[in-house]
């Protein structure tokens, strides 16, 4: 049997590569984790999850300064922004989550970090800082990067991504958004609430694409209430710096030319796996630019090689990178086959109202010819929602044919954190008449979980047929106030 100097090498820092880290190396396995930054964490910690819900947080504490009044407080108008202060908090923020994402940490768990650019020499060795280093399995988990397409003129011209733009030394003035996706629509908030003049633009009729056209346009509505401008169905033409501003060169219908001048251009178009310079080609891994293409236990065409995270294109989350790396895990340490499966994966859209999402929506259950039923219920019925000042938005749930539930989004305060419940119904198969006879306190946004769930099951408790049963058995007489009183 071959000696390897490693069980398990895992390459990128990152939510994926750090739970197999952990994992394997709690479990006894000789473990070597490489990462090509100087400091573990990946995207999420530095450049995304992270610091976008700091921003976003602070950003909504300087919005309800500006809306004292609506909560019967005296009306105040803020100073402006020193962004200088936000990019300090945040910093800080990290600061404090890196502790946690430490290779001082990963050495006390057992496994060895190496800080460089690894290279793949054959389909068990890769050379690094010098030295030529191989394991039995390797786990890719390099994630993704801001995708940049051709723009005419863009190259030339300054522009951020989510890479600089939570590192900025002043707020900018204003902002143009390329891309109306969830870190663009985040962002264009954020900012429109920190004071920027924001303007999006978008090649399709609506922002958040995945989401339900209704869902999203109601976040859309809030935004655009609070000032930021929308373009959709726009292409963008071209770009160019005019010095002190850049300028967007936008096509609307057929021929409609416009040009939008900003401060600031933040490019959120899509992603791109990270799959370039660690000599993947050599090894004859089916690997491009959409992402690493893996089974459903995550190996790639070279069955000790797995993939997980945002490099194998598929969902680019976090919470997903984590389950990824803990289903590789599952197969390349204890050799148990567990594969993916994404039927009930949560997502949510960090905008004020949030949009969350678990299962199916309604494009989606169309799009796999589902027969399916849509249940709401509405912010503006529950009682907390509106002591908290908070009318918009409504719960969704999706049923199937047998009226079972396919899928559930929410678009209101809190939606994340509401989902949560959802979650455990749906992973845990929990019938819903289980939910909708489990007292939940009063006065919570969570009452809208239940009562979404009345809405489903009040028709059939209360029809013409229970009602005429109920007369007969126990000799009811009927109503006391209204049309037949
Ligand atoms: C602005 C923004 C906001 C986001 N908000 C959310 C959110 O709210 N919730 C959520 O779930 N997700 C969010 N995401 C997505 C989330 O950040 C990613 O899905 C997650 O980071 C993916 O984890 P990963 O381990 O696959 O990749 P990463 O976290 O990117 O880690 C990959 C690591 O690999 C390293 N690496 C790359 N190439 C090499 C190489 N050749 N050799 C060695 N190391 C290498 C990188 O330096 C990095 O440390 C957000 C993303 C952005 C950009």
């Amino acid at each position: 049997m071959a000696n390897y100097d490693f069980d398990i090498g895992v390459i990128g820092g990152g939510a994926a590569g750090l739970t197999v880290t952990a994992g394997a190396a709690q479990a006894g396995a000789k473990t070597l984790l490489i990462e090509k930054e100087r400091k573990l964490g990946g995207d999420c910690l530095h450049y995304g999850c992270v610091p976008s819900k700091t921003l976003i947080k602070t950003a909504h504490v300087y919005h309800l300064m500006k809306i004292s009044k609506d909560y019967g407080l005296p009306g105040v108008n803020p100073p402006p922004v020193d962004f200088r202060q936000v990019a300090r908090r945040i910093k800080s923020v990290i600061d404090t989550i890196q502790e946690h994402d430490s290779a001082e940490r990963f050495c006390k768990l057992g496994a060895k970090v190496e800080f460089g650019d690894p290279s793949f020499v054959d389909e068990h060795s890769l050379r690094l800082n010098g030295k030529t280093i191989s394991a039995k399995n390797w786990v890719l988990s390099t994630g993704s990067s801001p995708s940049i397409p051709p723009i005419e003129g863009l190259a030339g011209t300054p522009h951020m991504t989510n890479k600089e733009i939570f590192y900025l030394d002043h707020l900018p003035k204003s902002l143009i958004v390329l891309g109306a996706g969830p870190i663009a629509i985040e962002m264009a908030q954020a900012f429109c609430r920190l004071g920027s003049k924001v303007s999006v633009v978008q090649r399709s009729n609506q922002i958040l694409s995945k989401e339900d056209k209704d869902m999203a346009d109601t976040v859309m509505e809030v935004l655009r209430s609070e000032g930021v401008t929308f373009y959709l169905n726009t292409s963008v033409l071209g770009v160019r710096d005019l010095g002190n501003e850049r300028e967007v060169t936008i096509r609307s219908g057929a021929n409609n030319k416009t040009q939008l001048r900003g401060e600031k251009i933040l490019v959120a178009l899509g992603r791109e796996a990270n799959v370039e310079g660690i000599g993947l080609e050599g090894l004859g891994i089916d690997a491009s630019k959409k992402g690493i293409k893996v089974d459903k236990r995550l190996r790639t065409t070279q069955k000790h090689i797995y993939a997980a995270g945002d490099v194998t294109g598929q969902y680019q989350f976090t919470h997903a990178a984590g389950y990824e790396g803990g289903v590789v895990f599952t197969n390349a340490i204890f050799h148990l086959p567990r594969k993916v499966d994404y039927t009930f994966l949560p997502w949510c859209t960090y905008t004020d109202p949030e949009l969350a999402s678990i299962g199916m929506n309604e494009k989606a259950a169309e799009a796999a010819g589902e027969e399916y039923s849509v249940w709401t219920e509405e912010f503006k019925d529950n009682d907390r929602s509106l002591a908290e000042g908070e009318r918009v938005g409504k719960i969704k749930m999706i049923l199937d044919g047998k009226e079972k539930p396919l899928g559930v989004q929410i678009v209101g305060p809190q939606a994340g954190e509401l989902l949560s419940e959802w979650v455990a119904i749906l992973n845990g198969k929990v019938k819903l008449s289980t939910l909708a006879s489990a007292v939940h306190p009063y006065p919570t946004l969570g009452e809208i979980n239940k009562r979404v769930v009345g809405n489903f099951f009040s028709p059939k408790i209360f029809s013409e047929r229970v009602k005429k049963g109920l007369k007969f058995f126990f000799n009811l007489k009927g109503r006391a106030c209204g049309e037949s009183a």
